[in-house]
C-alpha cells in the first residue's frame, strides 16, 4: 500500500511525539458466565511500539482489548501498563491511560465532532471548557477535521467518523491505544486514510495494539504480530515469521483462507 501524502498526513507528521508505555499480558484469562474465551494469554509489547492481533471471529480479540482497559473484567492473571497493575487502578483513570476505538465509532450522535472531542476533557479530566474546546480544536486539526469541527456524527463520512474518534481517543494524551476493527465498517474507499493515520501514529512512538483484517496493513506497520485463535495466542513474531513462515497448521489455515 502506497502512502498517500495528504494534506492530512502531512500535519499528521508534524505534529508532536507520544510517549507510549510498555503493556503486559501475564496469563490473562477471561470468561463469560461459567465460559472461559481467554486462556492464559501472555504478551509483551514495547514502547512505542505497534503490535497487530489477528484470527478468526470469536478467538477472543475483542475480548483481550476489554480486559486490558477493564470493559470486561479480567477472572485472573495480570495486565500491567508501565509495569504497574492496571487491575487496581481506577477504571476511569485507566481508560484515560489507554484509548480505545471501535469498529462503529461510537460518538455521540447529538454533539458536534468539537464537542465529541472536548467531552471527556471537562468531564473526566476536569479541564476548563474553554482549554478542553481549544485542545480539541487542535487535536481535530491533527486528524485533517479542522473544517468539520461544527458537525454532527450523521454529517461526517465514515472515515471522518473514525478520526474523530481517534482525536477524542488522543485527546486525553493516553500510553497506549487499542483498535479495535477500526476500519471493518468503512467503505472501501475510506480505510487506506484511516490505517494511515494510524501508521503515523505509531511512527510517532504510540504504544498500539490494533485488531485488524488488514493483513497488509499488520505486515506494512506491525513490530509484533499475534494470531489468536479459540482464546489462545497460537503464534506470536515479525510479520515475517508469521505471514512468510507460519508454524502452526490453524496459522497456516487461517492465512489460505485471508490472503
Ligand atoms: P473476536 O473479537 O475475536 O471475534 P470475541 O472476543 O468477541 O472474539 O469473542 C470471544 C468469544 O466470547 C466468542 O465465543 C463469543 O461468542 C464470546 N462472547 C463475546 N462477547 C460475549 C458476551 N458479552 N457474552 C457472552 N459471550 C461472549
Ligand atoms: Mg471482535
Amino acid at each position: 500500500m502506497n502512502l498517500p501524502t495528504t494534506a492530512a498526513h502531512n500535519t499528521a507528521a508534524d505534529s508532536p511525539t507520544f510517549h507510549g508505555s510498555s503493556l503486559e499480558l501475564r496469563n490473562l484469562t477471561m470468561a463469560y458466565g461459567d465460559i472461559n474465551v481467554l486462556r492464559d494469554v501472555s504478551l509483551t509489547v514495547a514502547p512505542g511500539t505497534t503490535t497487530c492481533i489477528i484470527g478468526p471471529s470469536g478467538s477472543g480479540k475483542s475480548t483481550l482489548l476489554r480486559g486490558i482497559n477493564r470493559l470486561h473484567e479480567p477472572k485472573s492473571g495480570e495486565v500491567l501498563l508501565a509495569g504497574e497493575s492496571t487491575l487496581t487502578a481506577n477504571p476511569d483513570t485507566l481508560r484515560t491511560r489507554i484509548g480505545m476505538v471501535f469498529q462503529h465509532f461510537n460518538l455521540f450522535p447529538d454533539h458536534t465532532a468539537l464537542e465529541n472531542v472536548a467531552l471527556a476533557l471537562w468531564s473526566v479530566k476536569g479541564m476548563p471548557k474553554a482549554q478542553a474546546m481549544e485542545l480539541a480544536r487542535r487535536r481535530l486539526a491533527e486528524v485533517g477535521l479542522a473544517e468539520r469541527a461544527d458537525h454532527r456524527p450523521r454529517d461526517l463520512s465514515g472515515g471522518q467518523q473514525q478520526r474523530v474518534a481517534i482525536a477524542r481517543a488522543l485527546a486525553m494524551e493516553p500510553e497506549v491505544m487499542l483498535f479495535d476493527e477500526a476500519t471493518s465498517a468503512l467503505d472501501p474507499e475510506l480505510v487506506k486514510g484511516v490505517l494511515n493515520l494510524m501508521a503515523g501514529l505509531g511512527r510517532r512512538g504510540m504504544t498500539m495494539l490494533v485488531v485488524t483484517h488488514e493483513m497488509g496493513f499488520a505486515r506494512r506497520v506491525a513490530d509484533q504480530v499475534v494470531f489468536m485463535d479459540e482464546g489462545e495466542v497460537v503464534e506470536a513474531g515479525t510479520p515475517a515469521q508469521l505471514f512468510d513462515n507460519p508454524r502452526s497448521k490453524r496459522l497456516q489455515r487461517f492465512l489460505s483462507e485471508v490472503l
